[in-house]
């Protein structure tokens, strides 16, 4: 039982060393409980040979500026919550299938193209503002060349406005001011312009070099003159890619697709990506069966800059990955087995994740706190440090202060390391409700188990899954205990009802 082996191995971290390690390992239980005492793996298999060669696949040398050709921007919108984004993107797209006749077949992929009537085209990543911009980031991934920052007329300059300025500046991206809500009687386009100066955006009226229009994304008003201004900054940008060459790409989403099986979504940033191609992402790999536009229409290939579903992989990569082309379906075998040799090896050598290093100090600090209620079982325990606030498991250190706060306690489960720590960053990232605590209790690879109910039930919480199933077993029981499931596909969704929930749990505005 799970709670008492954290308590044998809290109690004598010694008897550690007298485990089985073979058999030890096998045990998903024992494992999760050896991490949450913070002891490393010392059984690790050391014997085993460390010195292959390196078989990864890289990122190609920058190309000859001869053969560099103009691309696309790849736009991101960030903003405040309310203040219009996704009403934008509905917009934007919206303008696009009249011009394509697509029939209103768009689907959700994470990207779509823009194109304007005069033939330049712009990509917009379709995905929840800056929490995919900074969990793409803290993958290394540079997905996107200008940030198009939404701030409402009638409302302003807010934290999260703030907070976006400051994403983009990291990441030393432009910006570009879309003010919206226009339309409004008390919009005061002029108000926020100022405000902006006050976080170092100079907008072109006060001397400086960022364009601001002023748009109703509701009534489409002007978005025009944003898309032409996106141009005219991507022109000075001077994009450019090698169209030529082995494909490199980012994967912006991936799901498994009832038809199709593993579908990702991603944005050519080099070379040419077409049927037939070999990929690499992460510890999966891809021969491209079949690429899709955003309208479900088959392509034959994508350039840079294009935004495309790809069809082929033998296992679901994560979001955030880096795509590489490699020459060979053997090559591809290859580059996998090297990568999943190196994870296996820095697990096993106790080189602990940062999910991992999470969990050590908690329980360091479960550990300080636990001595005054020796008596009561380990659960009661946690429940009693947690209701104390001695315990935190929350994702970010916020400074509380009343403890009659709300709060939302989470676990978290994905079917890879890879999209458990996505969620984490994009929760990490995630502040739009200041007023309510995320409190991520647990997380974990694997399909949600009855100790993950159990766990959001003592809690009074939620649980959260992506690209994972539950048994009718678990259901039940998260039925019967009153614990909300939510099981999802696509991360956006996912997102998108933990801000609902987030919401309701929020007290009435005063
Ligand atoms: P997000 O949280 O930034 O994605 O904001 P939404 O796109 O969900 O918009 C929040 C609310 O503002 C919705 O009720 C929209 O209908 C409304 N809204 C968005 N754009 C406009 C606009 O240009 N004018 C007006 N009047 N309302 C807008």
């Amino acid at each position: 039982d799970f709670d008492h082996v954290v308590e044998a191995l809290l109690n004598t971290p010694a008897d550690l060393d007298s485990l089985r390690p073979d058999s030890v390992l096998e045990d998903s239980c024992i494992k999760e409980a050896v991490i949450r005492s913070g002891m490393k793996f010392r059984w690790a298999k050391l014997g085993e040979s460390q010195e292959r060669p390196n078989r990864d696949a890289q990122r190609r040398p920058p190309a000859d500026p001869a053969l560099l050709v103009s691309r696309p921007p790849v736009v991101t919108i960030m903003g405040h919550v309310d203040h219009g984004k996704t009403t934008l993107l509905d917009s934007l797209r919206k303008s696009q299938l009249v011009a394509t006749e697509a029939g209103g077949t768009t689907q959700h992929i994470g990207a779509f193209l823009v194109q304007l009537p005069t033939g330049e085209r712009i990509t917009f990543l379709d995905t929840p503002g800056h929490a995919a911009f900074s969990s793409m980031r803290a993958r290394g991934a540079h997905a996107t060349d200008i940030v198009v920052l939404v701030v409402a007329a009638d409302d302003g300059v807010m934290n999260q406005t703030v907070e976006s300025i400051q994403h983009a500046k990291n990441a030393k991206v432009p910006i570009i001011v879309a003010v919206n809500k226009c339309d409004k009687p008390q919009a005061d386009p002029q108000r926020v312009k100022q405000e902006l100066l006050a976080h170092g955006v100079v907008c072109e009226e006060f001397g400086g070099d960022v364009q601001a229009i002023h748009i109703s994304a509701l009534k489409g008003d002007n978005l025009q003159a944003l898309a032409e201004a996106t141009v005219a900054l991507a022109e000075v940008l001077e994009l450019k890619a090698d169209p030529g060459g082995p494909v490199e790409a980012v994967l912006i989403e991936s799901r498994t697709d009832k038809g199709k099986g593993p579908v990702t979504t991603v944005i050519v940033q080099r070379g040419t990506l077409r049927r037939g191609c070999v990929l690499v992402a992460g510890c999966c790999w891809a021969k491209v069966r079949f690429l899709f536009d955003e309208n479900g229409c088959a392509v034959l290939e994508a350039a840079p800059s294009a935004v495309v579903q790809v069809v082929g992989w033998k296992e679901l990569p994560s979001a955030g990955e880096t795509v590489l082309e490699v020459e060979s379906e053997q090559r591809a075998r290859e580059v996998v087995e090297w990568r999943s040799h190196q994870a296996e090896q820095h697990k096993l050598l106790g080189e602990q994740s940062a999910i991992e290093l999470k969990q050590q100090r908690h329980l360091e600090e479960y550990r300080r706190e636990r001595e005054p209620l020796a008596h009561l079982s380990w659960r009661q325990r946690r429940a009693a440090l947690y209701r104390a606030d001695k315990i935190r498991f929350s994702m970010r250190p916020s400074e509380r202060t009343e403890c009659d706060e709300p709060g939302l306690p989470l676990v978290i489960k994905g079917d890879v390391d890879g999209s458990v720590k996505t969620l984490l960053n994009i929760l990490d990232g995630y502040d739009a409700q200041d007023e309510c605590r995320l409190d991520v209790i647990h997380f974990g690879v694997g399909d949600v188990s009855e100790n993950d109910v159990n766990m959001a039930a003592t809690f009074g919480g939620s649980v959260y899954g992506f690209n994972v199933a539950a048994s009718r077993g678990v259901t039940q029981l998260a039925a019967r205990r009153g614990v909300a499931l939510h099981l999802h596909r696509v991360i956006y969704q996912l997102v998108e009802q933990l801000r609902h929930e987030l919401s309701s749990k929020l007290p009435p505005q005063r």
